[in-house]
C-alpha cells in the first residue's frame, strides 16, 4: 500500500473530523471575538468563559477547528518556549526563570484540564529525551543541559550512551538529556475535545468563516461582521493572509511521517517503554513520538518556507521530504528499513522576526494576539490563553495584574520580516546552512558547532 500524503494529517485520518459547525449567519455582536479555532483560540475561549460564565464569546474559524498546526503537530506537550533566552537578555535572568517555571506548570495544567473535561487525548507524561549523535551535538547537548539547569530545571538529567539506550535504543546515540516536563499526546483528540468543551460551556463557534480583516472592534468576514470590544487574533502560521499582517510572522513548514503499528518484537529491540517524546541536537532537528497504538511519528523541516508566505495545500508534502524523514527514521532505527510509512503530511507554524513567542493585548484598541511559537506551541498556547484571559480581565477592571501578566513575553514588540525576495532567500539560505553544518559535523566528527550554523543563527535573529 502507498503512503497517504496530505489529507490534513494522519491524526485526522485516524480519529476523524467533528461534524461541521455552521458558518457565521450575518452581522452580530459579542463581548469577545476570537479569530482562529486552534489551541490558542480554543484555550482562550475556554479560560475566559470559565472565569466569567456570562461572557458572550464567538470563535470564527476559516475552515474547521484544528485545521492548522493544532491538528497536525508532533504531539510534544512540553515546557520549551521560543525566545526564553532572548527574554532573559531583555528582562533579566529572574524574569526568564519565571517564564520557564510557568511553562513547566503548563504541561501539568493541560493534563489537568484534559482530565477534568474528560478529553482522552492519549496523554502520557514520559518526559522529553533529546539525544546527541556527533561530537559537536554532544557539546551542544551538554551546553543545553547546563543552560536548562540554570533556568531552574533541577530535575533534568544528563545520560550517557548506555543509560540512553536503556530508555530508547537509537543507533549511534552517544548521550542524551531527559526532563520530566513533557508528555506525548494525540493532537487531534486534544483539539476536538477542546472545541467540544468550549461549546458545552456556551461559546459560539462558527466554522467555514474566514476573517478577511481585523480592525479595532471589528472582525470582518464574507458573511458579516462581528463587532466586539475585544478581537483576538489566534491565527499563528496563517497570520500572513490577514490584511496588514503579511510580514508579521513567517509561515514555516514542518512535515511529518508515521509508520504502521510496529510489532512487539521490534519494540523489544527499540525499548521506548517510557514513551518519552524524542528529539535530537541537529541544527535541522527532528522530533518523534511513540503513539498510543505503537507507531513512530517523526517530523522535521522539509521545504521550510514557500515564496510569498504561501501556506497550505491541505497538508500535502513533497516526496523528497517524505524520503528525507524516512532516512532519519532508518538512521535512528535501522531495523525499520522495511517498515511501511502509512501517512505523510505537513503544516505551518508562525515565526516572528526575532523567533520570540508573545502574547499581547493592546489596551488602546482592544486588539489582542498570541503566537509566534515557532515549533513549540502545544503547551505554550495554553499559557498564552491564560495570559490573554488575565490581560482582558485587568483591562476591563475585573482584576489587577497577575503573575501571568508580569511574564516577560507579554506585550513584546518586534519588527516585521523583510519583503520578498529577501524573505525567501534568507530562509532558504538559513536551512541550506543548517543542513551543510549537520553534514559537516557528522562527517568530520569535529567537537565544536560548525561556524556556518553559528553564523546562520546570528544572521537569522534566532539566537
Ligand atoms: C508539523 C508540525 C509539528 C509540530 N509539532 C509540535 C510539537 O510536537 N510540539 C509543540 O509544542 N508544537 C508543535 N508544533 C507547533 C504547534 O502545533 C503550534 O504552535 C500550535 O498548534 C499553534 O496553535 P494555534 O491555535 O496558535 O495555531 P493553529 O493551530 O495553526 O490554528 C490557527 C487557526 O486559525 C485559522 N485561521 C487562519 N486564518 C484565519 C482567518 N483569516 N479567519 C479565521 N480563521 C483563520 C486556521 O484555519 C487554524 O485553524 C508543530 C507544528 C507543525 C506544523
Amino acid at each position: 500500500m502507498n503512503t497517504v500524503n496530505g489529507g490534513i494529517s494522519f491524526w485526522y485520518a485516524q480519529d476523524g473530523a467533528s461534524a461541521p459547525r455552521e458558518p457565521l449567519p450575518g452581522d452580530t455582536t459579542a463581548d469577545i471575538c476570537i479569530v482562529g479555532g486552534g489551541y490558542t483560540g480554543l484555550w482562550t475561549a475556554y479560560y475566559l468563559k470559565k472565569a466569567v460564565p456570562f461572557l458572550n464569546i464567538t470563535v470564527l474559524e476559516a475552515k474547521f477547528c484544528g485545521y492548522g498546526a493544532s491538528g497536525r503537530n508532533g504531539g510534544w506537550l512540553y515546557n520549551g518556549i521560543a525566545g526564553r533566552d532572548r527574554y532573559a537578555r531583555l528582562h533579566g535572568h529572574e524574569a526568564a526563570v519565571r517564564l520557564q517555571q510557568a511553562m513547566n506548570d503548563t504541561v501539568d495544567e493541560v493534563i489537568r484540564v484534559a482530565d477534568d473535561e474528560k478529553i482522552d487525548a492519549d496523554i502520557h507524561k514520559g518526559g522529553v529525551l533529546e539525544i546527541a549523535h556527533t561530537p559537536a551535538q554532544l557539546q551542544r547537548l551538554r551546553d543545553f543541559h547546563s543552560v536548562e539547569i540554570a533556568f531552574g530545571e533541577k530535575d533534568r538529567v544528563l545520560l550517557g550512551a548506555r543509560e540512553t539506550a536503556e530508555r530508547i535504543r537509537v543507533s549511534g546515540a552517544v548521550a542524551s538529556t531527559w526532563t520530566p516536563h513533557g508528555a506525548r499526546l494525540h493532537p487531534v483528540k486534544l483539539v476536538k475535545g477542546l472545541a467540544a468543551a468550549v461549546e458545552a460551556l456556551g461559546v459560539t463557534v462558527h466554522e467555514s468563516t474566514p476573517v478577511t480583516e481585523i480592525r479595532p472592534k471589528h472582525a470582518v468576514t464574507p458573511y458579516g461582521t462581528v463587532r466586539a470590544p475585544y478581537i483576538l487574533r489566534c491565527t499563528e502560521g496563517f497570520t500572513a493572509s490577514l490584511k496588514g499582517q503579511h510580514r508579521t510572522w513567517l509561515p514555516m513548514n514542518s512535515s511529518m511521517i508515521v509508520t504502521e503499528p510496529l510489532p512487539e518484537h521490534t519494540w523489544s529491540e527499540i525499548g521506548w517503554s517510557g514513551r518519552e517524546t524524542l528529539g535530537d541536537m541537529a541544527h535541522a532537528y527532528m522530533y518523534a513520538q511513540r503513539t498510543a497504538d505503537d507507531r513512530i511519528a517523526i517530523g522535521g523541516r522539509g521545504v521550510p518556507y514557500r515564496y510569498g508566505s504561501k501556506t497550505d495545500n491541505d497538508g500535502r508534502t513533497r516526496p523528497a521530504t517524505v524520503d528525507a524523514l524516512r532516512d532519519i527514521l532508518i538512521r535512528f532505527f535501522p531495523q525499520l528499513a522495511g517498515a511501511r510509512i502509512a501517512h505523510a503530511w505537513s503544516g505551518v507554524l508562525g515565526v516572528p522576526r526575532d523567533w520570540c513567542a508573545t502574547t499581547t493585548l493592546d489596551r488602546s484598541t482592544g486588539l489582542g494576539w498570541a503566537g509566534g511559537y515557532v515549533g513549540s506551541g502545544v503547551a505554550t498556547s495554553n499559557l498564552a490563553a491564560r495570559t490573554l484571559r488575565d490581560l482582558i480581565q485587568q483591562d476591563s477592571g475585573q482584576s489587577g495584574p497577575t503573575d501571568l501578566t508580569a511574564l516577560p513575553w507579554v506585550n513584546h514588540k518586534v519588527r516585521k520580516w523583510e519583503p520578498e525576495p529577501l524573505r525567501w532567500l534568507g530562509v532558504q539560505t538559513l536551512y541550506a546552512a543548517y543542513r551543510k553544518a549537520d553534514h559537516h559535523e557528522s562527517t568530520t566528527h569535529t567537537p565544536t558547532t560548525d561556524r556556518l550554523a553559528t553564523l546562520a543563527d546570528k544572521i537569522s535573529g534566532r539566537h
